[in-house]
């Protein structure tokens, strides 16, 4: 599918949708009935093919207990490995490069605490203020452990409006203090694309390390990191995935670094031939599996298996272009019905600069994104006044993202959102 220029009425997303060359994946989803699902950037709907994968796992367990570990050439023992060759393609680096474990805010500790060696004239690192928070606090711990005060040792470019960053200004940061930079590929809340490759250019002349967070880009924008040739990133695999609530994270290691010394070492980063002779002495795999710390979490990352695999079938340029069409078709809905009752969308335009989600603005965000689910819609509340609407590429419909605006606007013609509360709920 191509770019496309929209037409208003009901009938026109029924064409979208006939046309639609990823249609198919849907019906190996699980949509709960009855549900408008636009969550998939903070959890990702399971899928037939990853509940068949992780029953799989299941069978393995209960018919062979232990030997588990040896079936299918070791495949569970390796599943890193195994899990990595299919998550490769996506991000266009070799599969020896990635470790898949742990969780996303694990991962940053593992790689910071890898790569940062702070000096008297080069200890700092550079983060922004939009990222989602874990990040910051990974970084904080890390600056902590060396005995350095996350106040100075923690330069942070603030954002002058709340919701985009300035990649000169994050370049202008990059000073000669700067050790190690982290950053989002894909902001969580208002869906900006950084220019991954202005800002990692510019921090390889200056000597910096540069680690990207991927988040909210794997499965939803393409990257190519070869080229970038950063120096390791990390992700987690439930948001657009779909790998399961919890599923496990993964990293990037440039192999340039192979050599490196992990900063967090455990039995699963030595190497297998010599893991289970249980030395007492640590011998580092030197590939990307090597940044393993303990036991594969088989039950979490089983479905991951079934997951990748439909992203293979469906090509990840596919995915993208259908997701852009997907969220250029919502906006140019919200823009037709819903502007006039106060709606603004809350990020950029261009393809380049959009990731997965439209960030919806609203002074009532909160009761309108409750008045939503009480219609069956899951959208994803961001305080104070941002509803973020995901529609995937592999399971949402034009037809649901055209019904879906029609709620919304019959929701706002009847304030049906004064019915409820303004009190938040632990996770909103
Ligand atoms: C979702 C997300 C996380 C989640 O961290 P976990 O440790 O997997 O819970 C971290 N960072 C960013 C930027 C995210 O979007």
């Amino acid at each position: 599918m191509d770019k496309i220029k929209f037409q208003a009425g009901s009938e026109y997303p029924k064409e979208l949708d006939s046309n639609d060359r990823l249609g198919r994946f849907r019906q190996r989803f699980y949509i709960p009935k009855g549900v408008i699902y636009m969550c998939g950037n903070s959890l990702g709907l399971a899928s037939k093919d990853a509940e068949e994968t992780l029953l799989i796992a299941m069978e393995k367990w209960r018919e062979e207990g232990i030997k588990i570990w040896n079936v299918d050439d070791s495949k569970y023992f390796l599943y890193s490995r195994y899990l990595a060759k299919l998550m490769a393609p996506l991000i266009g680096v070799d599969e020896d490069e990635i470790a898949v474990t742990g969780s996303t805010t694990t991962t940053i500790h593992q790689t910071i605490s890898t790569f940062y060696k702070p000096t008297k004239d080069r200890y700092k690192i550079l983060v922004d203020d939009l990222n989602f928070p874990t990040d910051r606090y990974a970084v904080d711990s890390q600056v902590r452990l060396k005995g350095l005060e996350p106040k100075d040792a923690v330069k942070v470019i603030k954002s002058l409006d709340g919701k985009f960053l300035d990649e000169d200004r994050i370049i202008e940061a990059l000073t000669d203090d700067v050790a190690i930079v982290l950053l989002p590929t894909v902001l969580y809340r208002s869906a900006q694309v950084l220019d991954m490759k202005k800002v990692s250019d510019a921090a390889k002349e200056r000597n910096i390390i540069v680690g990207w967070d991927l988040c909210h880009a794997i499965g939803s924008v393409e990257m190519d990191l070869k080229s970038l040739d950063i120096d390791f990133a990390m992700w987690c695999t439930y948001k657009y995935l779909n790998a399961g609530p919890g599923a496990t994270a993964a990293l990037y290691i440039n192999r340039k670094h192979f050599k490196t010394l992990p900063g967090m070492t455990g039995w699963y980063g030595n190497k297998p031939e010599t893991q289970f002779l249980l030395r007492q002495e640590f011998e580092h795999q030197q590939d990307g599996s090597g940044w393993q710390i303990g036991s594969p979490t088989v039950l979490s990352m089983a479905p991951m298996e079934g997951a990748l695999k439909m992203f293979h079938e469906a090509g990840m340029a596919n995915v993208r272009q259908k997701s852009l069409n997907l969220t250029a078709y919502l906006m140019f809905l919200i823009e037709d019905k819903l502007t006039s009752f106060g709606f603004s969308i809350g990020n950029l335009r261009e393809d380049s600069r959009r990731g997965g989600h439209v960030c919806l603005e609203h002074d009532e965000a909160y009761r309108i994104s409750m008045a939503l689910k009480s219609r069956g819609v899951v959208p994803d509340f961001r305080d104070p006044n941002v509803i973020r609407l995901a529609p995937i590429a592999l399971y949402t419909s034009f037809a649901e993202v055209y019904d879906m605006v029609d709620i919304l606007v019959d929701i706002m013609e009847k304030k049906v959102y004064e019915g409820f509360s303004a009190k938040r709920n632990f996770v909103v």
